[in-house]
């Protein structure tokens, strides 16, 4: 049954996203004025804690919550969970006086934060990574590019994943106001999915922030664990697609004529939205187990330690491998369904098609997670399931 707050997804999904396919396909203006209806909800941001005067709500509630978004548009989904990826690492590891000045705000105004590693010519060899930062009194020095991140270009603060100058082996996770003189935003990518959404290239020319805006811990570890939630709502954003393709299946075998009755009557079809249910109820199940996960750790007495020695958990990384792999699948299906409509703009199909191709690539492709997965889940046995 739903709860609530799914209640209030659904609503906001009813009132701003139904039926908007175009629109949310423009790429236009960002954020979107809708986003402000979200705001409306009290909703935005439902992740944050209730010391910094947030909702506090679970993993698995967030679930629940980007389930129904991306059931509307999975640009909209993405653009309001992605700052738990930032935020998350700003809880765990930033000082007090960090999360008041920066986290609470964003409770009380529903506004954003964007988190910044990948580069160019590192690749997701993120060791690599060139953008440097540099002691220089009671300051950080940064210098450097970013290749993509979401939202920096309306974000209240980066979190900006550095090499330390003083150190080769040491990297920092530093928080930045977006508006540090020397932050630049260079560029707003053109995406080919996730359209409500934005994500640019950023430039830091001698930006200094105060040295306490390090976060605590190697930047590379502090961006693994912020990752653990930020990967679990990718997944979901595919089950919500999933979801809304089996929908628009059903919606159009009810209206095609075939064999003197609808492909609704036709075993052929019956058998492939057998398959799907499974899909997606596999897909839900995979995202709840890796939310519970995440929340028996954030309800430890000191989840930022279990996390620190944790690092990347195994279900976040799978339910996104699985997720993504599993929707693509149904969307492939899903676009066979529609003939040769399903090769065109008419309908949205070509729109989620495009849209769920990023759960496989964002935030580390399979490629990189597979070996992941076997780095550190299959060669050391005792952490073997
Ligand atoms: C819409 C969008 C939003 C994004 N938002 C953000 C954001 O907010 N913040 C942020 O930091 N980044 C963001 N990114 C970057 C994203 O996380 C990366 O693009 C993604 O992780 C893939 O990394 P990459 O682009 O460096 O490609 P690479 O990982 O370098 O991949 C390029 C090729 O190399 C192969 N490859 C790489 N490593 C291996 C390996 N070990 N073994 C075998 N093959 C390998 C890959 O399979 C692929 O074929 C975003 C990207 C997009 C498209």
């Amino acid at each position: 049954m739903a709860t609530e707050i799914q209640k209030t997804v659904r609503g906001f999904v009813a009132q701003e996203l139904k039926g908007r396919h175009e629109y949310l396909d423009s790429l236009a203006e960002a954020p979107l004025p809708l986003y402000e209806k979200f705001r409306e909800t009290g909703l935005a941001n439902w992740w944050i804690p209730k010391e910094n005067g947030g909702l506090g709500l679970t993993l698995s509630d967030s679930v629940d919550i980007v389930n129904e978004l991306a059931y509307g548009d999975a640009g909209v989904a993405f653009t309001l969970f992605i700052s738990v990826l930032g935020t998350s690492i700003v809880s765990l590891y930033g000082s007090e006086e960090l999360k008041d000045a920066y986290l609470t705000p964003m409770a009380a105004n529903g506004s954003y934060c964007a988190t910044l590693g990948s580069e160019r010519n590192a690749g997701s060899e993120l060791g690599r990574i060139e953008t440097v930062a540099t002691r220089s009194g009671s300051e950080l020095v940064l210098n450097g590019e970013k290749f993509f991140s979401t939202n920096s270009g309306f974000a209240d603060f980066l979190v900006v994943v550095a090499a330390s100058a003083e150190d080769p082996a040491d990297h920092l996770a530093v928080l930045v106001p977006r508006d540090t003189p020397g932050l630049h935003i260079t560029k707003r990518w053109d995406v080919i999915g996730l359209r409500a959404s934005a994500t640019y290239e950023v430039a830091f020319d001698n930006c200094r922030v105060p040295a306490s805006y390090r976060l605590e811990g190697n930047g590379l570890r502090l961006l693994e664990i912020g990752l653990n939630a930020s990967r679990i709502l990718i997944a979901t954003t595919a089950l919500g697609i999933a979801r809304r393709i089996r929908d628009h299946c059903m919606d159009y075998a009810k209206r095609k004529p075939l064999k003197g009755a609808t492909l609704l009557d036709s075993p052929v079809f019956a058998a492939k939205l057998g398959q799907m249910e499974m899909q997606i109820d596999v897909m839900k199940s995979q995202c709840r187990a890796a939310a519970r996960d995440y929340d028996d750790i954030m309800a430890a007495p000191d989840p930022g330690a279990v996390f620190a020695r944790q690092g990347t958990l195994k279900s976040a990384l799978t339910a996104k491998m699985f997720c993504g792999q599993t929707g693509w699948d149904v969307a492939s299906t899903g676009s066979e369904m529609f003939g040769g409509l399903g090769f065109t703009n008419e309908l949205p199909i070509g729109k989620l098609l495009r849209d769920i191709r990023y759960v496989s690539i964002v935030e580390g492709g399979d490629d990189v997670l597979r070996e992941l997965v076997f780095s550190r889940y299959v060669i050391p046995v005792p952490r073997r399931s």
